[in-house]
């Protein structure tokens, strides 16, 4: 079925530690464009985003005490538009199953998410990012998308 974003979106920030710095930088470089959505994230990394930058951000736990997991449900439930979503490709993650299944959840159901510094750039840089966009979220209750 169909669904449209609006043009301010909910948007989660998630950042392993070693990758920590790099989003905390990132936000700040988009503080403006940033501040007029609705940012939400697992809980030392929002907590540390909204010290250096200002920005709110709605703190869920810490990733690896489900945090990733919570997310996973508000995309489950419609309630998250995007992922910004800096894993560390270099550290094994006690919580590896958790960040499997975010990255497996924001496949499902169609939405953006960056799990680079490149791709955020892209994202953020998208006429999309600041506009209502329709978008095919599958319905696998009633069998179809
Ligand atoms: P954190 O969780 O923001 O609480 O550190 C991130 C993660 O490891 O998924």
């Amino acid at each position: 079925m169909e669904k449209t974003m609006n043009a301010t979106k909910h948007i989660a920030l998630i950042a392993h530690d070693n990758m920590k710095a790099s989003l905390v930088e990132w936000c700040k470089t988009h503080y403006e464009e940033l501040s007029h959505h609705f940012l939400c994230g697992t809980g030392t990394t929002a907590s540390l985003i909204t010290q250096e930058s200002g920005l709110p951000v709605k703190g869920y736990l810490s990733g690896p005490l489900g945090g990733d997991q919570q997310i996973g449900a508000k995309v489950a439930e419609g309630g998250i538009d995007m992922i910004i979503f800096f894993s560390d490709p270099l550290t094994a993650q006690p919580h590896d199953p958790d960040v499997k299944a975010l990255l497996r959840i924001a496949q499902v159901y169609n939405i953006p998410i960056a799990n680079n510094l490149a791709t955020a750039d892209f994202l953020i840089s998208s006429p999309m990012f600041n506009a209502r966009y329709t978008y095919i979220r599958p319905d696998y209750v009633r069998g179809k998308s």
